[in-house]
């Protein structure tokens, strides 16, 4: 396998003007090319390339006790993006823990702060940066502080972040992610910046690249989880299906499927710590497919496998492809009674030249071939979508398309994106972003009042029901309220993966309970609990306090 470049800089002299934006002046910074990365990864390194010892662990004694350190243990770790970076953050949390860190939520009280990054739209970047920036004052009081970029951004800007942000010690990109607390480490001893990335998509063969993208998942911390009964589990990393507004096959690599044996085993570690919902993530979850032991696995083959895991309650995937949405899966979802019916499948577009332009893969025939299956075989279940407005030369009438669509699949919900023109992409060589922003706003707005009013409408159909809800713990707005009563606002899901709110108690949370409805947001059901547990030696059902 090849081994990944680890690249040091000198670090930023305290001297430094620190100009944002401007190259370093005196610094050396490495311009890394394809050519480097390449030689690098077989072994044959240019001299200007230095690999460090990086990704060795520290035991909490070479960490040092608090007082012996020359840091404070505290880490700031900031996360913007989709459900992969949630559990990337996770993944190098528990790995930091482990070398005696902390967490904290103030950037103010650390002396190691992260920021793990997306590139999908140029917004996300935006905020980042201007996140550095207010921490370039701040860095140059405190010589000890260790700043790292993480992530997407990392892989696509590369030594740019260190131009733009000289203060930056580390940068890291998705497929280093086990490096970090040894480049850390070394930042800290050596004040020497490092760039840790994969190779370019076309730097090498496909098993090269595939390899550069390291898989990073044995780790887990309860902390960083959305609530302790909730878990990611990744089966698949990177992407390539390169829609050609997408920067994902870049940052993630080529896709690649993990082993089921590797994914079980983390789904029963998990079932261990209490977890009672795993959710699996793949850019495309449903392309799902790996040999072991001579058996071909598909995704329909691990829901099976991991339906067997005791104290499990429920699966749920994200995020799906339309083509690869194949009958056994559609099968299994029906026969597995502790898979979600959800399906997030997004369309993007409602209209053909579009998608077209796109490369989505498919035409809107395809889409509602497919959407008819998931309503044939799982009549009940709930269906939502991504879409993106102002795509290069989207006129008035495909737009409309798009809002039709909406009407015609009745999505339980849609997340809907403005085009952000995407350096590296297809879609930027070949076509004009020719929509102006007002339009892109004007049209996104359309799209979300639709949903809107149709997914409260299709909520209020459920005024009256009983929903059997996931109990996650208390809502957002009891958290708020820090109301320490016994009975308080809890949150939850339905199989179908909508959204329940109502009063109960907090020890329900990582049970099943059963909700009656009588009240409905386009985002949320609001019930009473009707929650029964069934007597041993007896048939009746019995009310349990609430
Ligand atoms: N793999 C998933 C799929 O194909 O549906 C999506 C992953 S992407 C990180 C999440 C969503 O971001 C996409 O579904 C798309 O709607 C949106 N997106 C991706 N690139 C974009 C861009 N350049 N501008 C605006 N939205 C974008
Ligand atoms: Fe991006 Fe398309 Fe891959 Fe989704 S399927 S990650 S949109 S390239």
């Amino acid at each position: 396998m090849s081994t990944l470049p680890i690249i040091t800089l000198p670090a930023q002299a305290s001297s430094s003007d620190g100009c944002e934006g401007t190259s370093t002046g005196s610094l050396e910074v490495a311009t890394l090319n394809s050519d480097d990365l390449a030689a690098a990864a077989s072994g044959d390194s240019a001299s200007d390339v230095v690999k460090t010892q990086a990704g060795t662990a520290l035991s909490p004694d070479e960490q040092g006790a608090p007082g012996q350190r020359d840091h404070n243990g505290k880490l700031y770790i900031e996360t913007v993006g989709c459900q992969m970076n949630m559990l990337d953050s996770e993944l190098v949390v528990a790995a930091l823990r482990r070398e005696g860190y902390e967490l904290t939520s103030q950037p103010d009280d650390a002396d190691t702060i992260l920021f793990n990054t997306c590139s999908v739209r140029e917004h996300a970047e935006h905020k980042i940066y201007s996140a550095l920036g207010r921490l370039k004052h701040a860095r140059k009081q405190r010589p000890q502080q260790v700043i790292g970029v993480m992530g997407c951004m990392a892989q696509k800007d590369q030594s740019l972040i260190f131009d733009r942000a000289p203060h930056v010690d580390i940068v890291v990109g998705t497929g280093q992610m086990a490096e970090i607390p040894g480049l850390i480490k070394n930042a800290r001893k050596d004040r020497e910046r490092a760039l840790a990335v994969s190779l370019d998509r076309k730097a090498g063969t496909r098993r090269e690249v595939s390899a550069s993208f390291q898989s990073y998942d044995p780790l887990r911390e309860p902390e960083m989880r959305p609530s302790p009964y909730q878990a990611f589990v990744r089966i698949m990393f990177g992407c390539d299906k390169f829609c050609t507004y997408c920067v994902v096959p870049m940052t993630r690599g080529p896709e690649q499927s993990r082993l089921p044996s590797e994914i079980l085993a983390e789904v029963a570690h998990l079932a261990g710590q209490g977890v009672k919902e795993v959710t699996l993530l793949g850019q495309t979850v449903n392309s799902y497919k790996c040999v072991e032991n001579g058996k071909t696995w598909r995704l329909s083959d691990l829901l099976a496998a991991m339906h067997e895991t005791p104290g499990m309650l429920r699966f749920k995937f994200v995020t799906s492809y339309p083509r690869d949405m194949t009958d056994d899966l559609l099968m299994a979802l029906r026969d597995l009674p502790k898979c979600s019916h959800y399906i997030h499948v997004p369309l993007q577009h409602g209209c053909d030249d579009v998608l077209s332009r796109m490369k989505r893969g498919y035409t809107t025939a395809h889409y509602r071939e497919m959407h008819q299956r998931i309503k044939e075989y799982l009549p009940h279940s709930a269906v939502s979508s991504d879409f993106i407005v102002g795509f290069c030369g989207e006129t008035e009438e495909s737009h409309q398309k798009s809002l039709e669509a909406i009407r015609e699949y009745r999505f339980k919900n849609s997340f809907i994106f403005k085009y952000s023109e995407r350096p590296g992409t297809k879609a930027q060589s070949l076509f004009r972003d020719d929509i102006p922003d007002d339009v892109k706003k004007r049209r996104n707005q359309e799209l979300l009042e639709l949903q809107n009013e149709i997914s409260e409408e299709d909520n209020a159909a459920f005024i009256g029901r009983e929903v059997e809800v996931l109990v996650e713990g208390p809502s957002k707005n009891a958290i708020k309220k820090a109301d320490s009563s016994l009975k308080e606002q809890l949150t939850g899901r339905t199989r179908c993966d909508r959204i329940v709110v109502f009063d109960g108690n907090p020890r329900l949370a990582g049970s099943l309970a059963q909700v009656v409805v009588h009240d409905v947001t386009p985002t949320t059901l609001v019930g009473s609990i009707l929650t029964r547990e069934v007597q041993h030696g007896s048939s009746s059902l019995l009310p349990i306090l609430v």
